[in-house]
């Protein structure tokens, strides 16, 4: 397939995941450090150990804390689970809040061999005039935007045929998890991570007698990929991996598609996404 799918490992058993080395990712706040700190302390207690090639990777922080997290480890995939330690309101990529840290702590002293659930990625692949292909992967989404603020054309293609002419100020190719994220707020669909798929969402998009576009947030499912041409000469464009931002220039396509990897999360306790959805959106 992909050059850059060629080096992903893939198809470890689920069984066979097992706790020994964690590594903590920490939001830089008094109140995260401090929860770390006595997570670190209590496990190592309890005999597991820290290390840069962990089986766990507990973020502490917010769910951008979790993207820092995933990020920082994603080449580990997929022999590295991830849970998270909410120290705001509520997170989606985050089971406990603060005042549970020591049920937390508790739990996973008490389970080494926690469930697994894997969220779906996006892949996207940056393609160069030179040939250069870079490939990013998403836990939220890919954006990409014109690098000023002169308005973006790009044409859209779904699976080797034209789609439309996109004019306005950028696209986002979200992942079911992001769609709870940026793609929420310009008006997508929340769709459940056990659904194989991407979104893409349009952001301020022209629509007049002479530029038309479909309008609407669209998804499309594995094996689908989305091509993106840049219509502007220097191909420059600003692109956004989960919120890390990026300049390119001399883009001549953007590839998407669902990415063949995915994350995996250590499911501690059961805490359902439609019920974060409610309690996010809806209150308590
Ligand atoms: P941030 O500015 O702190 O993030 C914006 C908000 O999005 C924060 O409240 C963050 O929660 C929340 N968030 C992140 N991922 C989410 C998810 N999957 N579902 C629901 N909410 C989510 O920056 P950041 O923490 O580095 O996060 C980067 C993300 O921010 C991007 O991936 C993008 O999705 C989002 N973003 C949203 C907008 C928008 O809605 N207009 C604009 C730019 C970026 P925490 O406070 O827990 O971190
Ligand atoms: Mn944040």
């Amino acid at each position: 397939m992909f050059e850059g799918l060629k080096n992903c490992v893939m198809g470890e058993q689920l069984e066979s995941f097992q706790v020994e080395h964690f590594q903590l990712v920490v939001r830089p706040d008094e109140e995260s450090r401090h929860l770390a700190e006595r997570i670190r302390r209590a496990l190592i207690e309890a005999g597991f150990t820290t290390s840069e090639t962990p089986q766990l990777v507990i973020a502490v922080g917010g769910d951008g804390t979790m993207l820092e997290a995933f990020h920082r480890f994603y080449k580990r995939i997929p022999k590295a689970a991830f849970v998270g330690l909410h120290t705001g309101t509520l997170g989606f990529y985050a089971d406990w809040k603060r005042h549970e840290v020591d049920w937390m702590i508790e739990t996973i002293i008490k389970n080494r061999t926690p469930k697994i659930v894997e969220y779906p990625l996006v892949s996207a692949i940056f393609e160069h005039q030179d040939g250069r292909r870079l490939r990013h992967l998403a836990l939220n989404e890919a954006i990409v935007k014109s690098k000023t603020l002169s308005t973006f054309v790009v044409d859209v293609w779904i699976n080797g045929e034209r789609f439309e002419t996109f004019r306005g100020d950028g696209l986002i190719v979200s992942t079911p998890s992001g769609s709870t994220a940026y793609s929420h707020s310009v008006g997508g669909s929340i769709i459940h991570p056990s659904i194989q798929a991407l979104q893409v969402s349009e952001l301020a998009a022209i629509n007049n007698v002479e530029y038309r576009t479909l309008g609407r947030s669209f998804v499309l499912p594995r094996h689908h990929v989305l091509d993106i041409y840049p219509m502007h000469a220097d191909g420059e464009i600003l692109v956004g991996i989960d919120g890390n931002v990026f300049y390119m220039k001399d883009v001549v396509r953007i590839q998407a598609h669902v990415a063949e990897e995915k994350v995996r999360f250590a499911r501690f306790r059961h805490f359902p996404f439609w019920q974060r959805v409610r309690m996010k959106f809806l209150g308590d």
